[in-house]
């Protein structure tokens, strides 16, 4: 026992690989070995579920491993180390195999007997060899099991269901199933407060740690799919790409009653969901008004945001009439055909000849039953509610070459000259920005979202 630091460091990292293996399994992450004479003699790894045991704790199976080594029961001047304090059954194994030494990582203040809840090893009478040595690479080992619960928990959440509030309707999950070129599964929250119980889509792919995040915001009467080309180039550049449906839109929860959708109502789940996933090095690209509502979540929180990437966003609260007249139509008609009108943004004639019949089920899945379009009715009151875009920040962007304004391809609306005319007046300091305009190649609502439509936005944007 009187070895040094670093000898117990190195065998507690052998305990702590056991006790990796564990969480590997699925089972709580404890580890333990045997030593004897500067040799592991004994392994074992937390295994009750597995082994439907309820004495197959790490130290229990670390003790039978060195008995069969040695061929003893009598394991004398072996130390056995272990991630966790042991319980009162494997202290008591451990007195009855005579171990010279007990060293462990971390305290359980629960059930530990090793001097947390109460100390087995330190009763004259049933002991008179067995030392305890306290908290080798504690941080590492409770690190390992706040990670596992940790994770457990969130697995826990993913399941539970997310019950349909009774004032928001539901479709179903087979009118989206097998789109063409969206493969993608989302995730399910409810947890963020603003949503007060909905459910939200949130499809959110690539790694935690990307060096950018595409933050994709639809606008009306859109859902994520409009990103659905964009998605395979950002992904195959290692970026993480997540896409919220908005409440009313796509898969999420659709509220019953027009009057619940605002643009405070929209920035705020936006805001929480960032927070919630953490999310920094943001790119926003924004589709029509989720370009308005992202710019308002970078205005918020600017220090997550990179930069933007505005496709047909209109700067403006007072619209063009035919612009106007499009959201108004969609507002009023209850069977305005939202797979027609998002072709016509294409500048194609009719939804089904030019789309295939499948993107039209895609763009029309969302509003397809009675009393689902409240978000429909809503928007051209929520467009008035939008902030003015913040044009410090735009310029910031535009100035480190982090800003792309796209004009709509639309043939019924906008030019683009009018478009960029309607910039430079909600940001004058864009004129001196040549950089910042996108051409809009036609055919495509998102235009950034014909097939490899985001290469180049990689090429732009990547740090
Ligand atoms: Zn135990």
């Amino acid at each position: 026992m009187n070895l040094d630091a670093s000898v117990h460091e190195h065998f507690m990292r052998q305990a702590l690989e056991q006790a990796r293996c564990a969480a590997a399994c699925g089972e709580v992450p404890v580890g333990a070995v045997v030593v004897k004479d500067g040799q592991v003699i004994g392994r074992g790894h937390n295994s009750p579920l597995s082994a439907q045991d309820p004495t197959a704790h790490a130290e229990v199976l670390a003790l039978r491993e060195a008995a069969r080594t040695l061929g003893n029961y009598r394991l004398e001047g072996c130390t056995l180390y272990v991630t966790l304090e042991p319980c009162t059954m494997c202290s008591g194994a451990m007195l009855h195999a005579r171990v010279d030494a007990v060293v462990y990582g971390a305290a359980e203040p629960r059930t530990g007997a090793a001097g947390s809840v109460l100390d087995v090893f330190s009763y004259p009478a049933i002991n008179h060899q067995t030392r305890v040595l306290r908290g080798v690479l504690a941080a590492q080992c409770s690190a390992l099991m706040a990670e596992f619960f940790q994770l457990r928990r969130q697995e826990k959440k993913a399941q539970q269901p997310h019950p349909l509030r009774d004032w928001a309707l539901r479709n179903a999950d087979e009118a989206f199933a097998d789109l063409p070129a969206w493969p993608w599964q989302p995730q399910w929250r409810s947890d963020l407060p603003a949503l007060q119980g909905l459910r939200l889509a949130v499809v959110d792919e690539g790694p935690e740690d990307a060096v950018l995040t595409w933050l994709c915001l639809h606008g009306s009467p859109g859902w994520g799919y409009g990103f659905r080309h964009l998605l395979p180039d950002l992904l195959a550049a290692g970026h993480r790409v997540v896409v919220p449906d908005l409440p009313g839109f796509g898969r999420s929860d659709q509220p019953k009653k027009d009057k619940q959708h605002s643009a405070s109502w929209h920035l705020q789940i936006i805001a929480e969901l960032i927070e919630a996933l953490n999310l920094r090095r943001l790119v926003l690209v924004g589709q029509g008004d989720g370009g308005r509502l992202g710019l308002a979540a970078a205005q918020a929180l600017p220090e997550r945001f990179a930069g933007a990437w505005l496709i047909d966003t209109w700067p403006l609260n007072t619209q063009p009439q035919q612009r106007q007249q499009w959201f108004e139509q969609a507002a009023r008609k209850p069977g305005w055909d939202v797979a027609g009108a998002m072709a016509g943004l294409q500048g194609l004639h009719t939804a089904v000849d030019a789309q295939g019949p499948e993107e039209a089920r895609a763009w029309n899945a969302p509003f397809a039953q009675p009393g689902h379009r409240a978000a429909l009715k809503a928007w051209p009151r929520l467009q008035t509610e939008l902030a003015v875009p913040p044009a410090e920040l735009l310029q910031q962007w535009a100035q480190a070459g982090r800003l792309w304004l796209q004009a709509p391809s639309t043939d019924h609306s906008l030019s683009a000259a009018q478009w960029q005319a309607a910039w430079l007046q909600a940001v004058p300091q864009l004129a001196a920005q040549a950089g910042v305009w996108r051409q809009t190649r036609p055919g495509a609502p998102v235009p950034a979202a014909r097939q490899g439509g985001g290469a180049a936005a990689v090429e732009y944007f990547a740090p």
